[in-house]
């Protein structure tokens, strides 16, 4: 049997089933229908002595998966911040997965790292930040916060005179960590992590955009190293905080500052959009997904740090046994992993089919269906949208709490579009953000049709 035979059926097999579900990316019903026991029911729970061939393996497992599947690639998916992947992106990952290179030196696999070195570079270029940044590809946006918030935690730690390389964190001085109160969870997460604990918060205004009178305040009141996280891309507003003027004022306080973009910085590679952005490049680090607003399947992060020294000081490995390039960064010393799979390259691959316009088209579109999704959701009858739509997120209340809950669980049931129940700014709302290729005015007129069909039947 050639090599080509012996992997033929499981693939040939996978085909079949990928092509089947994205058959039902646009019409296919949103939620699951199966609850997570059922499924355990139906893959068997029993580990077997000895199982199936491949292709049969493959088959009974997309038989018992697909009902707990939820169409997070709908167009009218617009839970979280979620991404579908595009047809090039998914390609692009199968490819990975047949090349099954372990991605942590350049020498070792020149191929993969020079198209993620690449694409690392496209889009320093796209999101306007500094061309000598340094790009990793990691996990996702959490780990992406993480590597930039350690970068920071140390290289202001060697600015106070303490190498936390050598003498590690305990004694060390301790590090002022500082973010806007509606920061995202994993922005706390990683800062725990990291040793700084959770953010001490400053205060936003209406949208959730960091105050930058609150950041002066909250930076003079105190000394010492410190970290400061921005947002940009607010998850329930989309806002974003006034990037340029708060860099400049951690600045002069001598702080590192950290840009959370898990959805928002794309919103520099739009012309429309850049000045959301403004003054954002000047910042020390930033984190993005490219499983969101780029549409590549998931796990995809891009953590990215101005200041080489301190991410390799920070996540450097060298061990005799590894084929280090001395001169120039591996792949491995900008992550806080060694092996990984090269998920840059279906980054590479969407970048280099959707092009600078593409890209840009992208972008502006999903801002375009939100702004259509707002206006649809205004001529609903006691709907209301409660924030200013200036990017991708819209969140939406239907009346009191209870019945802004009802709404949504209408929506969810009928199965034609989904958002996300949260609370913001004290009240309950359905909150609609779009990130995906798909949607676009008629996928947003359909979303919009969807949520006053749940209206009505809400009662
Ligand atoms: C999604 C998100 C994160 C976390 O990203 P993951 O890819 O889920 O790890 C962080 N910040 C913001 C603003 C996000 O939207």
């Amino acid at each position: 049997m050639s090599d080509r035979e012996a992997f033929r059926p499981a693939l040939g097999v996978a085909a079949e089933l990928t092509e089947r579900w994205l058959d039902g990316v646009r019409d296919g019903r949103i939620p699951p229908s199966a609850d997570i026991d059922a499924v355990l029911d139906a893959l068997g729970r029993r580990l077997p002595d000895r199982g199936p061939d491949p292709a049969e393996v493959l088959r009974l497992l997309a038989a018992a998966v697909e009902p707990g599947l939820m169409r997070m690639h709908s167009p009218r998916f617009h839970g979280w911040v979620i991404g579908g992947a595009q047809p090039v992106a998914l390609g692009a990952d199968w490819l990975v997965s047949a090349w099954d290179q372990n991605t942590a030196l350049r020498s070792v696999t020149p191929g993969v790292v020079a198209a993620e070195e690449l694409a690392g570079a496209w889009l320093l270029d796209l999101l306007g930040l500094p061309a000598s940044a340094e790009v990793g590809f990691v996990t996702g946006a959490t780990v992406a916060n993480l590597v930039g918030l350690v970068s920071g935690r140390d290289e202001v730690l060697r600015r106070a005179g303490w190498d936390p390389g050598a003498d590690g964190l305990a004694g060390a001085p301790r590090v002022r960590f500082l973010a806007g109160e509606e920061r995202h969870g994993s922005v706390d997460s990683a800062g725990v992590i990291a040793g700084l604990g959770a953010a001490r918060t400053v205060a936003v205004d209406d949208q959730g955009r960091m105050r930058v009178d609150a950041l002066r305040a909250a930076l003079a009141d105190g000394a010492g190293p410190a970290v400061v996280c921005l947002q940009a891309g607010n998850i329930h507003s989309g806002a974003f905080d006034p990037l340029g003027d708060a860099v400049d004022i951690a600045h002069e306080a001598g702080a590192w500052v950290h840009v959370d973009g898990a959805f928002g910085l794309w919103a520099a590679a739009a012309p429309g959009l850049r000045g959301l952005t403004e003054g954002m490049a000047r910042a020390d680090s930033w984190a993005t997904d490219a499983h969101k607003t780029l549409n590549v399947p998931y796990d995809s992060g891009i953590a990215v740090v101005a200041h080489p020294g301190a991410l390799h000081a920070a996540f450097a490995q060298h061990a005799a046994y590894l084929a280090s390039s001395r001169d120039v960064a591996d792949p491995a010393d900008r992550v806080p992993e060694l092996s990984r799979r090269a998920r840059g390259v279906p980054v590479y691959a969407a970048l280099a089919q959707l092009g600078r316009d593409g890209v840009a088209e992208l972008v502006q579109g999903m801002a375009d269906a939100a702004t259509a999704i707002a206006d649809g959701l205004r001529a609903i009858p006691g709907a209301s949208v409660r924030n200013e739509v200036v990017y991708t997120q819209v969140c939406a209340t239907f009346g009191d709490d209870e019945r802004t809950r009802a709404v949504g669980a209408a929506l969810t049931a009928a199965g034609v579009a989904l958002a996300s129940p949260s609370t913001w700014r004290g009240r309950a709302v359905l909150r609609f953000s779009v990130s995906n290729w798909l949607t676009d005015a008629d996928e947003a007129a359909r979303t919009v049709e969807a949520v006053r069909a749940a209206v009505a039947s809400a009662g």
